[in-house]
């Protein structure tokens, strides 16, 4: 039934009963933002009253704002590693909820060069499933006839491990496609993947992908959206195609399938879908082995209407590669969250990458924005300014987000700097500006400026043995390889005064030697080959002078001159391009193992 009136806003008309009712929750929330915040405050200060955390600061069951904010400091990570180390470690007594812990989610922030645990509750995946639920209804307004075919989404689970007081430890999405939300979903003719589940909760990367694609080949014709988490996931899949479409084609031809495909229910369920069908395959193998891989998704999808991905913050930089293999579809860029919360949603997911706006949603958890200062222009002893609400915010100034959230953070800065773009209703809308502090950036890991420059100063006390120093550095992050990888621009000095840099061998070692610096992130995307191996370019003497003789004829003053810690301006990359004397790339996989030592 196409219902009209019932749900008239102004995202328009929607298409059945029930997205009516869940555009209608939508207006309803974002009209009364601030009622909503203040309601979401006492629900989450209610709930978790028992808290030792809320006691702590002597909150006194107090549920207002104004008590909240006077008596609960706003924190980063570090401020509650120690009570997250004494829930890792068994202590189950009622530290930031009183809900029981039920997993640990792993972020990919990281701190002290660890991922980051953000401690979870049970009904926590019901308030995400609100957020989830609304993300069809909305594209139903821009694109129509999407129960007419399946969606080609590339979704993985990763590793898990357990704490010594036996919670579970795993990435939010993993957790999500463990869930029954995910395996028990009900038949949605608008939500149906090419994928098996089996094939997603495969935890081989390789069999997983591998498995994902031939379904998407076999049902080619039936794919009406193609797409992954990040814009950096949608890629590596474009790249295993193009790295394995032989043996895949292979299978399609006989109706076998690959003897790599090892585990047993993933091979079960397989087999029952793998059939001979030498068109397909003889199709595959033609438009595969040619050079040219421009529009190469709507060639082997015809009837794909967008791509959907994140492609906002460190992702916009896959943009133009994502253009190039989808032939100039539309991309879709719908949500933004984080394992702490889910933000809120892109309510015109068709728009230009370049206006991709968020709508906080205030049923989420408890918003406040820091007003962003660059940390160059405050002093370290200057008092944080006091963080506005969600309804105070405005058009134009830049904000970090801070959250309460139902699971028990109170007043935790999350990292990200938003700038306000305007208001859905009462709520508002936000461009996503950066992250605090990231340097480098390939896939969800974040290296920021500390990182870094303790890698180099390993790789350099390494350099040493050999008579060798880093004179200076800067870095770059290379995405037209994919997976894409950090370069490390170096200029050395050779002490015995000769031009001679040292062997290969040991500058290949020095690669490595940063990557076994940088934080376990990184080096866990390194083994699932989401990030290639990094690669160090010697540049001649002098090169560094140069780079400031450039900066100070575009009017900086030495003075106020640094070398910039990583660069992306065309002409300095010439520059320095221009200048290299020695490539070199990391040999062989850093250190890191999936047991986490506690
Ligand atoms: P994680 O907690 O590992 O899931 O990472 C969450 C972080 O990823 C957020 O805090 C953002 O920095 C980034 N992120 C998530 N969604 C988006 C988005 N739509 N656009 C840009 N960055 C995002």
């Amino acid at each position: 039934m196409v219902v009209g009136s019932t749900a008239a806003s102004r995202l328009g008309t929607a298409a059945s009963e029930k997205d009516a009712k869940a555009l209608e929750f939508l207006e309803e929330m974002t009209r009364n933002a601030d009622k909503v915040q203040e309601k979401v405050l006492a629900d989450i200060l209610t709930r978790n009253a028992d808290a030792e955390y809320l006691k702590r600061y002597q909150l006194g069951g107090a549920t207002d704002r104004r008590t909240f904010k006077l008596k609960i400091p706003v924190i980063t990570y570090e401020d509650i590693k120690c009570d997250i180390q004494r829930i890792v470690h068994g202590d189950k007594s009622p530290i930031f909820s009183s809900y029981p812990v039920s997993e640990l989610i792993t972020s990919s922030g990281t701190s002290g060069g660890e991922r980051k645990l953000i401690p979870t509750v049970k009904d926590e995946w019901d308030r995400r499933q609100s957020i989830i639920s609304l993300l069809m209804p909305i594209m139903k307004r821009y694109v129509p006839d999407l129960d007419k075919g399946k969606a080609l989404y590339f979704y993985f689970i990763q590793s898990e491990t357990k704490t010594p007081g036996g919670l579970e430890v795993r990435t939010i999405l993993t957790s999500f496609h463990k869930s029954d939300h995910f395996k028990n979903r009900p038949y949605n003719p608008y939500t149906q993947i090419t994928s098996p589940n089996e094939a997603i909760l495969c935890p081989d990367s390789f069999q997983s992908m591998y498995t994902q694609m031939l379904c998407g080949l076999y049902e080619r014709r039936l794919v009406l959206r193609i797409g992954a988490v990040m814009a950096s996931g949608l890629l590596r899949a474009i790249r295993f195609l193009q790295l394995n479409y032989e043996e895949l084609a292979h299978d399609l031809k006989t109706g076998t399938l690959n003897s790599k495909i090892s585990d047993p229910t993933l091979r079960g369920c397989m087999l029952n879908r793998v059939k001979p069908d030498p068109e397909l395959a003889e199709f595959i193998i033609n438009e595969c082995s040619k050079q040219n891989w421009e529009g190469i998704i709507t060639r082997i999808w015809p009837n794909v209407k967008y791509l959907d991905a994140i492609i906002t913050g460190a992702m916009a930089q896959y943009i133009p590669m994502l253009e190039f293999y989808g032939g100039g579809l539309p991309i879709a860029c719908p949500m933004y969250g984080a394992t702490e919360c889910y933000f809120g949603l892109n309510l015109t997911p068709m728009c230009k990458p370049s206006e991709v706006s968020y709508t906080i949603f205030p049923n989420m958890a408890y918003f406040e924005f820091l007003p962003y200062e660059p940390s160059s222009s405050r002093s370290t002893h200057d008092p944080i300014p006091e963080p506005v609400d969600l309804s105070s915010v405005e058009v134009d100034k830049e904000y970090e987000i801070v959250v309460t959230t139902y699971s028990g953070l109170y007043r935790y800065r999350v990292g990200d700097i938003l700038r306000v773009t305007g208001f859905y209703n009462s709520a508002p809308q936000f461009r996503f500006v950066r992250r605090e502090n990231v340097l480098l950036s390939i896939d969800t890991e974040k290296t920021d400026e500390v990182e870094l420059q303790k890698a180099i100063e390993n790789a350099s006390q390494y350099l040493n043995e050999f008579g060798t120093s880093v004179i200076e550095y800067t870095s770059y992050v290379n995405t037209k390889t994919i997976p894409g990888h950090y370069v490390i621009y170096l200029e050395l000095m050779v002490k015995d005064g000769t031009a001679n840099p040292p062997k290969d061998s040991v500058l290949s070692h020095c690669c490595l030697m940063l990557e076994n610096s940088l934080n376990s992130v990184y080096r866990k995307y390194r083994h699932e080959e989401k990030i290639g191996p990094l690669e160090v370019r010697v540049v001649k003497n002098g090169t560094f002078e140069e780079l400031m003789d450039h900066a100070i004829s575009r009017g900086v003053t030495i003075n106020q001159y640094k070398v910039p810690k990583c660069v992306n301006f065309t002409p300095i990359l010439e520059l320095l391009e221009s200048r290299v004397v020695s490539v070199h790339f990391s040999p062989a996989l850093p250190q890191w193992t999936p047991e986490r030592q506690w």
